[in-house]
C-alpha cells in the first residue's frame, strides 16, 4: 500500500472567521489577469505563509458580477463596475490563515491605487479605481458570503500543509 503523501486532515477545517482557518474570498479581476499578474498575486499571499484551498479561472457574466458587487448597486459606477469585472477571465481563490481577511485587505492596499501604501498590490501595480486589479473580502460575512457564491464546500481543499509548524504554530 503507498504512503499517503497528503493524509486527510483529522479535524475539520471551517473557515471561521476569528479562527486559525479563517478564510478570505481574493479575486484577481480581468485587468490583472490580462496584465500577467497572476503569478505576482499568488506569489505574495504564497509567501507570507497562506493557505491556498481553492483556484479557478473563471469569465463572470454580466449577472454574476453583479450578483458579486450587488451591494454597491446603488453606486453611480455600478454599470461600468459590471462592465470591467465581466471583461474578462478572473482568477477566483480562496485563501486560509489567521486574520488573512483583515491583513489579505492590507496587501491589496486602499480601494483607490492613488491612496494605497507603496508596498501594497494596488500600491505598486495600478493607477485607477476602475482598474484596480484585484478582490478581497472587506469582513467576516462578506467572507463566508462570497466564498459560498463562487465556491462549492468540494472546491475548498481542506489539505494538510506540513509546513504548518513553522507558520501557524
Ligand atoms: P473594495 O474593492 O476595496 O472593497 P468597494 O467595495 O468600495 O472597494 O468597491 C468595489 C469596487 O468598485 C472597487 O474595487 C473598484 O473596482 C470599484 N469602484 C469603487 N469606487 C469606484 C469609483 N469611484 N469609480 C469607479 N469604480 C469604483
Amino acid at each position: 500500500q503507498e504512503t499517503a503523501l497528503c493524509a486527510a486532515p483529522a479535524f475539520k477545517y471551517t473557515g471561521e472567521p476569528g479562527t486559525a482557518h479563517e478564510r478570505s474570498f481574493i479575486a484577481i479581476k480581468p485587468d490583472g489577469v490580462q496584465r500577467q499578474l497572476v503569478g505576482e498575486v499568488i506569489s505574495r499571499f504564497e509567501k507570507k505563509g497562506y493557505k491556498l484551498v481553492a483556484m479557478k479561472m473563471i469569465w463572470p457574466t454580466k449577472e454574476m458580477a453583479a450578483n458579486h458587487y450587488a451591494d454597491l448597486s446603488k453606486k453611480p459606477f455600478f454599470s461600468g463596475l459590471v462592465d470591467y469585472f465581466s471583461s474578462g477571465p478572473i482568477v477566483a481563490m480562496v485563501w486560509e490563515g489567521p486574520e488573512v481577511i483583515l491583513t489579505g485587505r492590507k496587501m491589496l492596499g486602499a480601494t483607490n491605487p492613488n491612496s494605497s501604501e507603496p508596498g501594497s498590490l494596488r500600491g505598486d501595480y495600478c493607477i485607477r479605481v476602475g482598474r484596480n486589479l484585484i478582490h478581497g473580502s472587506d469582513g467576516g460575512e462578506s467572507a463566508q458570503h462570497e466564498i459560498g457564491m463562487w465556491f462549492t464546500e468540494e472546491e475548498c481543499s481542506a489539505w494538510p500543509r506540513t509546513l504548518d509548524a513553522w507558520i501557524v504554530a
